[in-house]
């Protein structure tokens, strides 16, 4: 993940904005990770037409290929919170994984995933 989605989420969890999981975003619950990401990226999960890369969301469609490219979630990786040497996720999946299933907030997954912030 490069600094605009770190900043992204940290901004998240600075305007303490839930937390769901499961869900891209639930009306009462909040978003995910995810769904925060997509949220921020504005016009490029509005329309287009459906294809294996997009997620439908509600009304809308998120592209996974713009979000892949606007956030550098080029790639795979081990998970940073599981034990021993794991299945390897693309950074898409490994967000899910690490919101839904270790239910890390928005602030660690910014931290681990991220790039260093530059202190100033
Ligand atoms: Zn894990």
């Amino acid at each position: 993940m490069n600094a605009r989605g770190r900043d992204v989420l940290v901004q998240a969890a600075l305007d303490g904005r839930p937390q769901t999981t499961g869900i891209l975003y639930h009306k009462d619950e909040g978003h995910c990770a995810l769904g925060i990401l997509a949220a921020a990226a504005g016009p490029l999960w509005e329309g287009g037409e459906r294809s294996p890369n997009m997620l439908v969301w509600g009304p809308a469609v998120v592209d996974l290929t713009a979000l892949i490219s606007l956030y550098g979630l080029e790639g795979w990786q081990e998970c940073p919170a599981c034990p021993g040497p794991g299945p390897g996720y693309s950074a898409i999946d490994l967000i899910t994984h690490l919101n839904d299933y270790h239910r890390w907030d928005f602030l660690t997954i910014a931290r681990k995933l991220g790039p260093e912030e530059s202190t100033p």
